[in-house]
């Protein structure tokens, strides 16, 4: 049972009492359960059939190349790749259940900071073509944390950054120590994001709302996930923007002591 209310006092100031409500929430917890049982179990049941769907297409697209044909390959190529882009909303889809499960687990080692983050860079950029990724990297030495998780926090900052600037050709990443903690910010010259939106948009499912949020394809999962990760390993994510001009957005992580 949760309760919301407010202490009311008289003239004098003496409290008089107590106007307030009560609700029962177990069925809401129950129905948030539902719910998050029915997600896990439909992305891990969506996931197999992708899987052998990418299998089948990839050894078709080698085989038409092999004889030649180019025309198949490169429609095979395609679908290998809008697979991709659905393996990804999938696994996007399971981390929010691991999350709301409190199952998200975190596989913590010691690496090279730097070395990771070009690696992204290269990963990122091999699938863009009209921006360029430039790299302001300062930072040298060692992070404590889950690489896998780190590397998809930086490409989620990286594709939104391409995405969301769609007339623009650059988007510039930079590295830097600031006391305890490691700092990375992916900056774009973009849409922006208005002041009243700016904080809204690390929550679940939550997308800028008007016309844009038709033009860019999403589930509004990326930012909540990224902020959950870097919460985890006790770093922080914040956003600069300014409408119409550009964002960037930064998150940090503990250097170890
Ligand atoms: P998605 O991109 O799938 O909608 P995200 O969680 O990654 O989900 O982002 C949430 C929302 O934040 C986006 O829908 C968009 O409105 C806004 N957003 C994220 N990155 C940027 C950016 N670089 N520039 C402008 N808006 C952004």
């Amino acid at each position: 049972v949760v309760c919301t209310g407010n202490p009311q006092y008289d003239e004098a100031q003496r409290f008089k009492g107590f106007i307030g409500a009560c609700v029962d929430t177990t069925e809401q917890k129950q129905l948030q359960q539902q719910k998050d049982n029915f997600l896990g179990i439909a992305s891990h049941e969506l996931k197999t059939p992708v899987t052998s769907i990418k299998a089948y297409a990839q050894v078709l697209e080698m085989m038409f190349r092999r004889d030649g044909d180019t025309k198949k390959a490169d429609m095979l190529g395609k679908l290998d790749k809008q697979v991709n882009r659905l393996n990804n909303l999938i696994a996007d889809l399971l981390d929010v259940t691991k999350i709301h499960t409190g199952k998200m687990q975190f596989n913590v080692t010691g690496f090279d900071f730097n070395q990771l983050v070009e690696e992204v860079i290269e990963d990122v950029q091999r699938t863009s073509f009209r921006h360029k990724i430039k790299k302001q990297l300062y930072f040298q030495g060692m992070v404590f944390g889950d690489t896998d998780r780190i590397s998809q926090v930086i490409t989620n900052l990286l594709t939104n950054a391409i995405k969301y600037s769609p007339d623009a050709n650059e988007v510039i990443v930079c590295t830097e120590q600031k006391g305890a903690f490691v700092e990375l910010c992916v900056q774009d010259f973009g849409i922006g994001i208005s002041q009243d939106k700016k904080d809204k948009v690390f929550e679940q499912f939550y997308r800028v709302s008007g016309a844009k949020e038709h033009t860019f394809p999403g589930l509004g999962l990326g930012l909540y996930i990224s902020c959950e990760i870097v919460k985890r390993l006790n770093g922080k994510i914040w956003v600069n923007s300014i409408e119409g001009k550009g964002s960037t957005f930064c998150f940090s992580l503990p250097l170890p002591r």
